[in-house]
């Protein structure tokens, strides 16, 4: 018998997670939103620990619009080279590319894992504009906002950051106990390839086709300073230009407005901020309109990610601050873990044991990304003390050569890894 599961949030978690899991189990997404994949949204990526994943469970790279990533170019802050990496894990990690992609693009993908039948089982069930208001872990209930009652022998919290699935796993309305900020926002921009093409400072990043990746420099010019800009393509037409920094007189508004996003911020404001220790070329990148500022935030490591018949992935689970690139990754990574350990199950007797297996493989690896990320972005957090840094040797092959649930299970290593 197939399980009956609902998934609460229809985000790359919840699309993939509803992918993954169709094929032996029925399953209904619950998003609160209207699902709208022509919208010009932020690029992410997708590095070949989790676009493994994907391409092996059918996703296909021509619908995503996307670039393979290629190289990291290091800069100084005056944009003089430093460092160029050929990061192309097609060639190290055993033909797994890392992409760089529109996250609309990624969840329109997402979506036809879910529904189309060119995939195994029967079509997940998405239902928009339904938004969980509360969740009975221990009889397996889900109330949307309008009242109506939805029944699993599982429901999945997919719903992001603000989980109202993690509220009732934890017994606690108060879900911003669990969010941590770390006075430190990224001002976000898109550029057209085109805005780029006649700037010879970023001849190396305007022709994507040849080759594409990420653009990266510090300033750390005393113990106050510590900002980062990275420029990076996010489609073949394409650029984000983001700026990290100190959320000074921003935290505020964040505050008073409960929103992690302040749209267009004023490009002068932007511009005083990075150009005492950036050079212009990297500056003037930041000189558009249109620059949201984002509140970098993430979940704390949590004791439990389950309880009764629900269970939390993604950032639900263990949102993790952007600067290693990863959250997605392990979003995708626990939906793939999920459906393996369901693979099997045809009754609710055997569901505790999976919830404490997924944890228990998924655990590590996510505090070990959490913790890299606060290494990257100079975070300081508790429980990342007195611990050796991560290298980005390490980490790679740590997280890169990930190859799914069954070898991870298995211990089995990939004969790529070094
Ligand atoms: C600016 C930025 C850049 C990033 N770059 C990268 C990157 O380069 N690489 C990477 O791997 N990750 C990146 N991330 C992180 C990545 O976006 C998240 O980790 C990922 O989206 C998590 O997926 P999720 O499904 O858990 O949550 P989400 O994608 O947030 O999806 C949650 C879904 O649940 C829905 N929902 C919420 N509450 C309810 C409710 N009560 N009822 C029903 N539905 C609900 C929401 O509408 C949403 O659709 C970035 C994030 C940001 C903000």
């Amino acid at each position: 018998m197939p399980l009956k599961i609902i998934i609460c949030g229809g985000g790359i978690g919840g699309l993939s997670a509803a992918g993954f899991l169709r094929a032996k189990h029925q399953v209904t997404v619950l998003e609160r939103g209207t699902l709208d994949f022509t919208v010009d949204d932020y690029g992410m990526s997708i590095v070949s620990n989790a676009f493994n994943l994907l391409q092996k469970a059918g996703i296909k790279p021509e619908n995503l619009d996307m670039v393979v990533m290629t190289h990291v170019w290091t800069r100084t802050p005056n944009n003089e080279e430093l460092k160029t990496v050929h990061f192309d894990t097609r060639a190290r990690f055993g033909g797994a590319p890392s992409v760089l992609v529109k996250r609309a693009k990624l969840q329109s993908e997402l979506m036809r894992f879910a529904t189309s039948s060119e995939f195994p089982g029967a079509p997940a069930e998405i239902i928009q504009n339904a938004k969980v208001a509360k969740v009975d872990t221990a009889a397996g209930k889900v109330w949307t906002e309008d009242g109506k009652l939805f029944e699993g022998d599982l429901i999945i919290g997919a719903d992001g950051i603000h989980s109202v699935v993690r509220a009732a796993i934890l017994g606690d309305q108060d879900i911003s106990a669990s969010i941590k900020t770390y006075d430190t926002l990224a001002f976000m921009t898109q550029l057209s390839i085109e805005d780029l093409r006649s700037d010879p400072n970023f001849a190396y990043l305007s022709n994507p086709t040849a080759e594409a990746g990420l653009a990266n420099a510090h300033a750390s010019s005393g113990p106050q300073v510590n900002k980062h800009i990275l420029v990076y393509t996010t489609s073949p037409h394409s650029l984000q230009v983001v700026g990290y920094t100190s959320e000074k007189e921003f935290s505020e508004q964040f505050d008073s407005a409960k929103k992690a996003i302040i749209k267009d911020v004023p490009t002068a404001r932007v511009v005083e901020e990075f150009a005492p220790e950036f050079g212009e070329a990297f500056v003037n990148l930041f000189r558009h309109d249109k620059i949201d500022a984002w509140r970098i935030r993430d979940v704390i490591a949590l004791d439990t990610w389950y309880s009764g018949k629900a269970l939390l992935i993604g950032d639900a689970a263990h949102a993790v601050t952007p600067l290693a690139g990863q959250g997605s990754n392990m979003t995708i990574e626990d939906a793939e873990a999920l459906g393996y350990l369901l693979r099997d199950v045809d009754s609710s007797e055997g569901i505790p044991d999976v919830l404490q297996r997924f944890m228990a493989l998924r655990k590590d690896r996510v505090d070990f990304v959490r913790r890299r990320s606060h290494e990257i972005g100079g975070i300081r957090a508790e429980g990342d003390e007195d611990r050796e840094p991560i290298t980005s040797e390490e980490f790679a092959r740590k997280i890169y050569t990930y190859q799914g649930a069954e070898k991870a299970l298995s211990g089995q290593k990939h004969p790529g890894m070094g």
